[in-house]
C-alpha cells in the first residue's frame, strides 16, 4: 500500500519491524503535499519541512537504539486550524484572525505533542466551523480527492480531504453538528464524535459550546481508537470536562456483533435521501443480519425537529461566544473608525463572512428580550426531549444505524444561495449533538459514479466501548471497492 494512505497503526509495526522509517513516511506525505496541495487546498499554513524530519529522525534514534516509541511519535499529522497552537498562527478559518497567533496551547494539541506527535500544519475548515461544505472558509474552498468538481463536506472538510487523500495520516477534527462525521462520510474516512465532556474543549475556538465537541478523523476505526486515547480524559481547564472513567477502547476490536441489537429510527425521514443513499444504507445494514445483528425499529418522536432545534441553539450560542471578535483585544482592526461604535462595526463588518455574519444575527435576535423564551428556551425543551428519546432507545438496543447524510458528496455553489438545504445536510447527525451521546461515520459504499457515502452508527452517553466495536466489526465485514482517487 501507498506509505501515505496507510494507518499510523500499521505504519507503527513497520517502522519497529524496521520495513519502513519514520523519516520515509514523513518525507511521502510531504511530498504528497507539494504535490497535490495547490490543487486540493487542505493547508492553511505548513510547518518548515526541516523541522518535520528532524522530529522523525528522532523518532527513529529511538527505534533504532531500542528505546520505546509511542505510536504518534514523529508521525506527521495535520491540525483542523480551529487549535491553537502556541506560536503557530491560529485562523479558525476566519480572516479576523488571519494574524493571531496564540500564546498559549489547546488541552488536545497539548496532549499530542506529550505522545510526540509531528505536526505538518494547520488545515483549511469553514469559518469558526460554521458551514457543511467548505465553501464558508475565509481563505479558499478545499476540494474533495474522490471528485474535484465537488465540496469535501464541512466543516472539518480539510481534515478529511488531508486524511483520504494522504496529506496527514490523521487529523482531529470538531463537530457541533456533524462537522467531523458529515465530511468523513463525503471523504470514504472514519470520523468520530465523541460523547459530550470527553474531550478538553480548553483551547479549541468556540462556536456552540454546548455542543462542540473534538475527535479523531482517521484511515481506520483502530486509529480512531488509538488517537481518541490520546486526547480524551478529564481536564480542569474545562468546567464541562467529564471524570468519568475512559475505557480500553483497543480491547473492544476484532469482537463480533452477534446478538447485538441494531436501532433503526422509525421516525427519521428518509424521503429526502438520494436513493443511492438508501440502497447504500440498506446493504450496510444487511451486512449486519449477516454477521448475526438483529435490526430493530426504535422510536424517536421528536428526531424531526433536531434540525429546527440546532438552528436556534447553535447560532444563540454563537452570537454569543463571537462577541469577542470586537477588534479591540486582538485579531483584525479596522484602521478607518471614527469612534468605538464604528471600530466594533467595521472590524466586524471587513473580517467576518456572510454566514456568520447571519449566524450572530440569528442568534442575537432570538436571545433578544421577548423572544428568548419563544426560541430558545423552547428549543432547549425539546432538546431535552430528544436526549430523553436516545436514552429509552438505548435500553432496547446496542446501537443505532442511519446513513450519516442525505445526499453524496454535492457540487461547489450547488446548495450555496439556499441556506436550508445546506442545513438539511445535517439533519441525521445533529441529534447526536443535542443528546451529548457519542456518533463515528465509518465507510459505507460509493455512488455509481464513485462519491463516498458513510454509515452512522450512535451509542448511548459515555459508551464509545460499544461504539468501536460495532464500527470495527462493521468495517471489516462491509466491502466495498472503491474507484481511484481523482488526483
Ligand atoms: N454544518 C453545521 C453547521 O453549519 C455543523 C457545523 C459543525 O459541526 N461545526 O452549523
Amino acid at each position: 500500500m501507498t506509505i501515505y494512505l496507510e494507518p499510523i497503526h500499521s505504519l507503527h509495526k513497520k517502522r519497529l519491524n524496521k520495513e519502513v522509517s519514520t523519516k520515509e513516511i514523513a518525507q511521502a506525505v510531504i511530498k504528497r503535499i507539494d504535490e497535490t496541495d495547490d490543487t486540493l487546498g487542505v493547508y492553511l499554513q505548513r510547518n518548515k519541512t526541516e523541522e518535520i524530519l528532524a522530529l522523525a529522525d528522532a523518532a527513529d534514534a529511538k527505534i533504532a537504539k531500542g528505546e520505546k516509541v509511542t505510536e504518534l511519535e514523529g508521525m506527521p499529522i495535520g491540525m483542523k486550524d480551529i487549535f491553537s497552537t502556541k506560536g503557530i498562527t491560529t485562523t479558525c478559518g476566519s480572516q479576523y484572525l488571519k494574524d493571531y497567533v496564540p500564546p498559549y496551547e489547546s488541552t488536545v494539541s497539548q496532549r499530542l505533542l506529550n505522545q510526540g506527535y509531528n505536526l505538518l500544519g494547520k488545515i483549511n475548515m469553514d469559518e469558526f466551523a460554521m458551514g457543511s461544505s467548505n465553501e464558508n472558509s475565509g481563505f479558499k474552498p478545499v476540494k474533495n480527492p474522490w471528485n474535484l468538481d465537488c465540496v469535501p463536506g464541512g466543516s472539518s472538510g480539510g481534515s478529511a480531504a488531508a486524511v483520504a487523500a494522504g496529506l496527514s495520516l490523521a487529523s482531529i477534527g470538531t463537530d457541533t453538528g456533524g462537522s467531523i462525521r458529515q465530511p468523513a462520510s463525503f471523504n470514504n474516512i472514519v470520523g468520530l464524535k465523541p460523547s459530550y465532556g470527553r474531550v478538553s474543549r480548553w483551547g479549541m475556538i468556540a462556536f456552540a459550546s454546548s455542543l462542540d465537541q473534538a475527535g479523531p478523523m482517521t484511515r481506520d476505526v483502530e486509529d480512531a481508537a488509538l488517537m481518541l486515547e490520546a486526547i480524551w480524559g478529564y481536564d480542569p481547564h474545562d468546567a464541562t470536562s467529564l471524570k468519568s472513567t475512559l475505557p480500553n477502547l483497543r480491547e473492544e476490536l476484532n469482537k463480533d456483533v452477534k446478538g447485538m441489537k441494531i436501532g433503526v429510527i422509525k421516525d427519521l425521514d428518509l424521503s429526502s435521501c438520494d436513493p443511492e443513499v438508501i440502497s447504500c444504507f440498506e446493504a450496510n445494514l444487511e451486512v449486519f443480519k449477516k454477521g448475526g445483528a438483529e435490526i430493530v425499529e426504535v422510536e424517536l418522536p421528536n428526531i424531526k425537529h433536531a434540525v429546527a432545534t440546532y438552528y436556534v441553539i447553535a447560532p444563540c450560542e454563537c452570537s454569543s461566544n463571537l462577541g469577542r471578535y470586537d477588534g479591540v483585544r486582538y485579531g483584525h482592526r479596522a484602521e478607518d473608525a471614527k469612534n468605538l461604535t464604528d471600530l466594533y462595526e467595521l472590524s466586524r463588518d471587513q473580517s467576518l463572512g456572510p454566514e456568520v455574519k447571519l449566524r450572530i444575527l440569528l442568534g442575537t435576535f432570538a436571545l433578544s428580550a421577548g423572544y428568548y423564551d419563544a426560541y430558545y428556551l423552547k428549543a432547549q425543551k425539546i432538546q431535552d426531549l430528544i436526549r430523553a428519546q436516545f436514552q429509552s432507545a438505548f435500553k432496547n438496543v446496542d446501537a443505532i444505524a442511519s446513513p450519516v447524510t442525505p445526499v453524496p458528496p454535492f457540487k461547489f455553489g450547488e446548495k450555496l444561495n439556499d441556506p436550508i438545504q445546506m442545513y438539511l445536510s445535517d439533519a441525521f447527525t445533529i441529534p447526536a449533538n443535542l443528546a451529548g451521546i457519542p456518533g463515528i461515520s465509518v465507510p459505507g459504499g460509493f455512488t455509481k459514479s464513485g462519491l463516498p457515502m458513510g454509515l452512522q452508527l450512535l451509542t448511548g452517553m459515555l459508551r464509545e466501548d460499544k461504539l468501536v466495536r460495532v464500527a470495527h466489526w462493521f468495517e471489516k465485514n462491509n466491502e466495498i471497492s472503491a474507484p481511484k482517487l481523482a488526483i
